[in-house]
């Protein structure tokens, strides 16, 4: 038997002792040392998901040492290794598989989804995630905590590589929750020329201040598409990346560009929500590319792993909270309250 988190019904969650996962054949289980949580648990945890059936055990920002070998297991890795996990698991065979754009795989499932999570003492990996997924040996001397949550940063790197974010852009993140200060942290490791954060919330603004934002704007007393403008000598910024589910910033990013700027969309909107009116002449004649970027493909992953293990992203400064597995509830409600940067449960 091991404890694991079971989510029972929406907002009915909880401890439990569960029957320990199987190995599978060709697969390993892990001894879990970390889980993170992500926004989207909390939206599970609120609502459910259409791609989990409950009860189920979510959580899929993991890390952890593999304690059992599938006697038909073929990869690299041993018995007492640490891996991190990512949860994403692509089929290799779409058109977008084949041409190695994993993120766009048509057929792609996830772990915390389509089987067991992290938030328990222990996980199976799947044959299918060890071959074709998001798992990484995490480098040696890695805080556990950190490795779990190279998860998140890795689609913001995808993101950021996709906008070719560069030294010479001013890179404005609208929205300084978890996502937005990865991407402050992300440009400022790549030493862009300035880096402006804004919100609407108090708290969330800190953590941009924590992350070095070279500007902070609190855009329920500053309209922020004029005080772009001022920053950037009325010329607008070259990146901006949408960073919360409000379509009035998605209007907003378009009008604070810079003349063939980028405008990242990285956080969606509510489904009823995503036709936020923007001037599409303001596309047109300032010529602004407008990219659409979500999750990541393998290689992401590995690279948030070398930036955290290099010291250029400081991983504890984003495991803002840790808390024991036991403390479940008690974390999750701080998250809800909007306290918490990144939680991360040690199991
Ligand atoms: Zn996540
Ligand atoms: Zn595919």
């Amino acid at each position: 038997m091991m404890k694991a988190v079971v989510v029972n019904a929406p907002m009915d969650y909880g401890l439990k002792e569960v029957e320990k996962p199987q190995c599978p054949k060709a697969g390993l289980v892990i001894r879990v040392h970390a889980c993170g949580l992500c926004g989207s648990d909390l939206r599970t945890l609120r609502n459910g998901h259409r791609n989990v059936t409950l009860p189920w055990i979510i959580g899929h920002e993991v890390s952890g040492r593999v304690c059992e070998v599938g006697p038909e297991y073929e990869g690299e890795y041993c018995e007492g290794d640490m891996l991190a996990v990512a949860p994403l698991v692509y089929c290799g065979k779409c058109e977008f598989c084949q041409r190695q754009h994993y993120e766009l795989c048509e057929n792609y499932r996830e772990l915390a989804q389509a089987w067991p999570g992290g938030f328990a003492e222990y996980m199976a990996l799947p044959a299918e995630a060890l071959r074709l997924g998001t798992i990484c040996l995490s480098p040696d001397g890695l805080d556990p905590a950190v490795a779990a949550i190279a998860e998140p940063i890795s689609s913001c790197i995808n993101a950021q590589e996709k906008g070719q974010v560069s030294k010479s852009d001013t890179v404005v993140v609208l929205g300084t929750g978890p996502i937005g200060c990865i991407h402050i942290a992300l440009a400022k490791a790549k030493g862009v020329k300035c880096v402006i954060g804004a919100d609407v919330n108090e708290d969330r603004l800190a953590f941009a201040r924590l992350f070095e934002a070279d500007h902070v704007v609190n855009t329920s007393e500053v309209n922020i598409v004029e005080e772009v403008r001022r920053l950037t000598d009325g010329k607008g910024a070259e990146v901006i990346i949408t960073a919360n589910p409000i379509p009035e910033t998605q209007v907003q990013a378009v009008e604070m560009a810079k003349k063939g700027g980028r405008v990242l969309l990285f956080g969606g909107l509510p489904k009823e929500q995503s036709k936020p009116g923007i001037d599409t002449n303001i596309i047109h004649y300032n010529a602004l590319q407008i990219i659409g970027t979500t999750t990541m493909a393998p290689r992401h992953h590995r690279r948030a792993l070398e930036l955290l293990a290099e010291g250029k992203l400081d991983g504890e400064k984003l495991v803002s909270h840790r808390f024991e597995l036991s403390q479940f509830e008690k974390g999750v409600e701080l998250a809800f309250a909007g306290k918490v940067l990144k939680a991360v449960f040690l199991a």
